[in-house]
C-alpha cells in the first residue's frame, strides 16, 4: 500500500534542521505485515530524543530511515502467529522483545539482543524491511518507524491497550514513559518514603517525575532551564534547583534520576545522591562523553550507580501498570503534551526539541 511518511535522507545535518531538511516527506510503498507482524495505522507518534539524535548524527543509523518510535495506533490487518487483534488500538515500543534470547530472561535489565540488533540495522526482528521508495530500501526506526500514515511492526513491538487509554496517551507509554518510568520503578527501586531527585527535565525526566509522585514519592527537579523547573513544580516537584542551586543547598536525596544524556548532569546526580542511595543513569551522551567522580565517594558512603538501558523495561509487563496509574487519575500524562502538530511541522518540532522548548510535541494524523 502507498503511505506517506517523514525520511530522514542523511545524519548529522547542521540544525536548524528547518532550514538544512534532512528529512522528506512524501510517499512511500509498505509492504503487506509478514508473519508474526500488523499492519497498524498511526494516530499519535511522539518527538523524541532519540529521533533527534539520528537527525543531528550523535547517534548514527542506515538511511534513508523512516523516523518515529513513539506511537500508537489501530491494528488495520496481522500477519499469521501476530496474535494481535485487529481492530484494537497498540502501543508501539523502540524495545522489540523476541523472549527467548539470554538478554530477554534478565527481567528488563538488559535490552533484547535479537531486537538490539535489528534496531541497530535498521531493520525489523523478521529481517529486512518492509518500506520502499521507488523500489530502493528505506530503514526502520528502533523497529517502528511512526512518523507516518501506517506502520508495519512486529507483534514484538506492540503492546495491546483498552480502548478508553486515547491515543495521545498510549503514544506516551511507549518511550517517554516506558524509559522514565522504569528508571524510576525497575532501577531506582525507592523504598516507602523515599525522596526522588530527577536530573533533567526533558520528556523522560518528567515522565519519571510524574511516575514517582504517582507512588507517593516527594520528588526534586534540577534542570539548567527555569521554564522546565516551573513546569516540574506545577507537576508536583515540591522544590527544584539548578544543578548550581542543588550543590549550594547540599541537595541529597536516596535516589536520584539522570535523565538528560550528558555527562555534567551524571556528575550532577552522584552530587547529590545521598549516603547508602542509588544514582540512576537513563540519558544516552554521545560516546565520547567522560565524566570526573570520586570513587571514594561510592566506596565511603555505600552508594551504587545503576545503568538502566530505556527504563530496564519489559513492555508488556511495564505498560499495563502505567494505564492502571493513568486510569486511577495519579498519572496525569497529558500534562507531558505540550503541543500537537501535523507531519509537515516535523522539521521545526526537531529544532524547538534540540532548543529545549519543548517538552513532548505530537505528530497526530
Ligand atoms: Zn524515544
Ligand atoms: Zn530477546
Amino acid at each position: 500500500m502507498q503511505i506517506i511518511g517523514a525520511v530522514l535522507e542523511r545524519c548529522g545535518a547542521p540544525a536548524p534542521f528547518a532550514t538544512s531538511r534532512p528529512v522528506t516527506i512524501g510517499p512511500l510503498e509498505l509492504d503487506p505485515p509478514g508473519p508474526g507482524e500488523i499492519l497498524v495505522r498511526i494516530e499519535a507518534a511522539g518527538v523524541c530524543h532519540s529521533d533527534l539524535s539520528v537527525v543531528d548524527g550523535t547517534r548514527a543509523r542506515p538511511v534513508p530511515m523512516l523516523l518515529g518510535h513513539e506511537a500508537a495506533g489501530i491494528v488495520e490487518a496481522a500477519g499469521a502467529d501476530a496474535g494481535v487483534a485487529v481492530g484494537g488500538r497498540v502501543v508501539m515500543t523502540f524495545l522489540p522483545r523476541c523472549g527467548r534470547c539470554d538478554a530477554c530472561r534478565t527481567d528488563g535489565r538488559l535490552p533484547c539482543s535479537v531486537g538490539g540488533a535489528a534496531n541497530a540495522a535498521g531493520v525489523l526482528v523478521g529481517g529486512g524491511v518492509r518500506l520502499r521508495r521507488d523500489g530502493a530500501a528505506v530503514h526502520h526506526h528502533l523497529g517502528v518507524s511512526a512518523f507516518a500514515t501506517h506502520a508495519v511492526v512486529s507483534a514484538a513491538s506492540a503492546v495491546p491497550v483498552d480502548g478508553d487509554v486515547p491515543p495521545d496517551i498510549a503514544a506516551l507509554l511507549g518511550c517517554a514513559v516506558l524509559t522514565g518510568g522504569g528508571a524510576v520503578i525497575n532501577a531506582g527501586r525507592p523504598g516507602t518514603g523515599d525522596t526522588v531527585a530527577v536530573v533533567g527535565l526533558g520528556g523522560v525526566g518528567m515522565a519519571a517525575l510524574l511516575v514517582a509522585r504517582a507512588l507517593g514519592h516527594k520528588v526534586i527537579g534540577v534542570d539548567t532551564v527555569p521554564a522546565k523547573l516551573e513546569l516540574a513544580r506545577e507537576l508536583g516537584a515540591a522544590a527544584t534547583h539548578t544543578p548550581a542551586g542543588a550543590a549550594d543547598a547540599e541537595l541529597r536525596a536516596p535516589v536520584v534520576i539522570e535523565a538528560a544524556g550528558s555527562a555534567r548532569a551524571f556528575e550532577t546526580a552522584c552530587a547529590i545522591t545521598a549516603p547508602g542511595g542509588t544514582t540512576v543513569t537513563v540519558g544516552l551522551p554521545h560516546p565520547d562523553a567522560r565524566a570526573s567522580i570520586a570513587p571514594l565517594t561510592l566506596t565511603a558512603e555505600a552508594r551504587t550507580v545503576v545503568g538502566s538501558y530505556l527504563g530496564s523495561a519489559v513492555p508488556g509487563r511495564d505498560i499495563p501498570r502505567y494505564v492502571e496509574l493513568w486510569r486511577s487519575g495519579r498519572l496525569p500524562l497529558d500534562r507531558l503534551v505540550s503541543d500537537r502538530i501535523g507531519l509537515a511541522d516535523l522539521p521545526e518540532a526537531l529544532d524547538r526539541l534540540a532548543a529545549g522548548a519543548a517538552l513532548r510535541q505530537l505528530v497526530v494524523f
